[in-house]
């Protein structure tokens, strides 16, 4: 045990903060007590008691001194001494077990409980024990006999002294003690709120208050025992945000979090009461459904929350768009736990994304194959580039009004020695997915100038060739370089070149990437937007970046001869592009009738299967030169 010494704070200094203010209360008490007590004494020429008690009042003087130099310890154990001491002597040379000294016993007990330690404590109660038997043993024995005296005016003030100071310190410990518990009762009602705060905060999102991935866990638990038992079903929606990243880059953090809100605010409003609605992290939420009849009323409510979902926001004086994709996994069908309902929402909702966005898609088994195959389609795209696996092909694009060779569009080709060839569409978005687009596109740009150079030199002059660049090779720094060192590799002058660029990211990277067109413009390089249409083609952009011409999805004029409504798409783009002085090509001209259609247009460039599908750039050299 640690030594306890009056340097240091005692123990007792740090239990009681307010102790030094009662000592000083009791020793002045006992101090009032012990001349009141002395007064009657002397009156009636008791100089014995009297001298005792003047000398315990010059102790307990002492011991205020001691306090005022802050050592309460020591003052404590003074006055407890001096007390002791004195009573022991009135008692023993007074009334014995009749003394009325007796009565301020219980007193000290109590102050020595209070100030001092428990050893301290228990040598009292012992030494008073051992007072009282040999002070009755003394009386009982004969040894002595007490002095008998009639009940004297000073016995009778000596009793009610030492009652008012017990009074009087009984008071001042029960101050104490009602202080305390109400500073108890208030620091616990604090421990509870903040216990309360800790409970939300663990279960919570804090930016929208909803429940987080550990509540939605245990609701998921609660609706799939209940599912079991009841033989319905429940499902987990997983929901992403489509252009959530645009928000927060465009209008800044603090409008993204408010959308967040807002969105949080929406879904709950399409969801029953017994649902959940959680924040997964970012733009993700969880949607935990019970009590469903089956797996299609998991698609009423997806359809729902879709449909709020696409309803403008209002952010200030902006309306702002927020569609979202949605998986769904249902229990028990899709998986026996919410970490596999989990896994396989978001691969659903992953689906939804690859089919357009803006809608929802149900797990099923082959999104699992999808995987394991994207999986080994990843690891082997790894060494493609090394082993030379990949190649360019080239579609030749014509200028509608005379069908003449304008320049090529390449394309990426894939020939995995055992699997084959590979579509772009199979394997360019898992490289975008894993960032291995920006290796393979890098080399696409230089393949593609080194093949332009190839055919200036055989003789194809006025020609232009179309190089698809990825959004994930313009988010990483040095696209710039690498175009630039393509082009003075293959020693072409930009003017040869056109880089195809995608809607989304015109929307997405706005400011940093309008000042890098600008540059890339400037010396000489053209570019053109990509599968116009599809995406938000929203026309503020087009006005912004330098572009030349809008590519009009395939989509549209594969079916504008059998469909009005793709006509009409095709021929709004077409004019759109006119207004704003800008070329109108046409991919995916299958037939003659579609081509004689666009010519009616007016529109500019266009290719496709009608001509030819892209070649290997020998074929292609000989298709050029046979048209020629
Ligand atoms: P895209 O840039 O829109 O390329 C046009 C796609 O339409 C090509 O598909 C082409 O073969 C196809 N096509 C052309 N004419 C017709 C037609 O008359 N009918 C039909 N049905 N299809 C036609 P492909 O080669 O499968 O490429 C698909 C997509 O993959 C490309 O679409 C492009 O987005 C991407 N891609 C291809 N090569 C590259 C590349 O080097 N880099 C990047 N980042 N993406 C590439
Ligand atoms: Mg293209
Ligand atoms: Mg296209």
């Amino acid at each position: 045990m640690k030594p306890e010494s009056d340097t240091a704070p005692a123990f007792e200094d740090l239990r009681y903060p307010f102790q030094t203010e009662r000592l000083n209360q009791v020793l002045w008490a006992v101090l009032i007590a012990l001349g009141a007590a002395a007064v009657p004494l002397m009156a009636t020429h008791n100089w014995f008691p009297s001298a005792i008690l003047a000398a315990t009042a010059g102790v307990v003087a002492l011991a205020l001194m001691a306090l005022r130099r802050g050592r309460v310890r020591l003052a404590s154990w003074m006055m407890l001494f001096a007390l002791t001491v004195a009573i022991s002597i009135l008692v023993a040379v007074g009334k014995g077990l009749q003394d009325e000294a007796l009565l301020a016993l219980p007193g000290i007990l109590i102050f020595a409980s209070m100030f001092g330690n428990r050893r301290l404590y228990f040598g009292l109660l012992a030494y008073t024990a051992c007072f009282l038997t040999l002070i009755g043993l003394s009386h009982f024995l004969g040894w002595r006999s007490p002095q008998q005296m009639p009940p004297r005016p000073d016995t009778f003030i000596t009793i009610i002294v030492i009652l008012a100071v017990i009074a009087y310190y009984v008071w001042l410990i029960s101050c104490n003690l009602q202080e305390a518990m109400a500073r108890l009762a208030s620091e616990n009602r604090l421990v509870r709120k903040s216990l309360a705060q800790i409970e939300t905060l663990a279960h919570h999102d804090a930016l929208t208050g909803l429940p987080n991935r550990v509540l939605a866990r245990d609701r998921f638990e609660q609706a799939a025992s209940h599912a079991l038992r009841s033989g319905s079903r429940a499902a987990v929606l997983f929901l992403d945000l489509d252009n959530f990243k645009t928000v927060n880059d465009s209008l800044g953090h603090a409008a993204g979090d408010a959308l967040l809100c807002d969105v949080a605010a929406r879904l709950v409003g399409c969801v029953r009461a017994n649902d959940t609605v959680s924040r997964q992290g970012g733009d993700e939420f969880l949607i935990v459904l019970g009590d469903l009849a089956n797996a299609e009323a998991a698609s009423a409510i997806a359809v729902k929350l879709i449909e709020q979902l696409a309803k403008p926001f209002l952010m200030g004086d902006l309306e702002v768009v927020a569609t979202g994709s949605l998986g769904i996994a249902v229990f028990p069908d899709n998986g026996p736990d919410f970490d596999s309902l989990l896994k396989h929402a978001d691969m659903a909702m992953y689906q939804a994304k690859e089919s357009g966005r803006h809608t929802f898609r149900f797990f099923d088994n082959a999104m699992n194959a999808n995987v394991t195959e994207h999986l080994h389609l990843v690891s082997a795209m790894r060494t493609a580039l090394a082993n030379g696996e990949f190649k360019l092909h080239y579609q030749p694009q014509f200028s509608l009004k005379d069908e003449r060779i304008v320049g090529a569009e390449a394309l990426l080709r894939w020939r995995h020695p055992t699997l084959g060839n590979i579509p772009p569409s199979r394997f360019i978005p898992l490289a975008e997915r894993t960032g291995l687009i920006v290796d393979i596109g890098n080399w696409v740009l230089h393949e593609a100038c080194r093949q332009a150079k190839a055919w200036q030199q055989a003789g194809l002059t006025d020609f232009v060739v179309a190089i698809n660049v990825s959004p994930v090779q313009f988010r990483r720094d040095g696209i710039e370089r690498d175009i630039l060192h393509a082009l003075a590799a293959a020693d072409l002058p930009p003017q040869c070149i056109e880089l195809e660029l995608t809607e989304s990211l015109l929307l997405a990277e706005a400011t940093k990437l309008s000042e890098l067109l600008s540059r890339l413009r400037a010396v000489g390089l053209r570019f053109s937007i990509d599968d116009f249409g599809t995406g938000y083609s929203n026309l503020g952009y087009l006005k912004r970046f330098d572009v030349e011409s809008l590519k009009i999805d395939q989509s549209f004029v594969r079916r504008m001869t059998q469909n009005a409504d793709d006509e009409g798409i095709v021929r709004a783009i077409v004019q759109m592009a006119h207004s704003l002085k800008l070329f109108a090509v046409a991919e995916g001209i299958e037939d003659a009738q579609a081509l004689a259609r666009l010519i009616e247009m007016g529109c500019d460039h266009g290719q496709g299967f009608h001509w030819s599908p892209a070649l290997a750039p020998d074929e292609f050299l000989k298709f050029a030169r046979a048209r020629a």
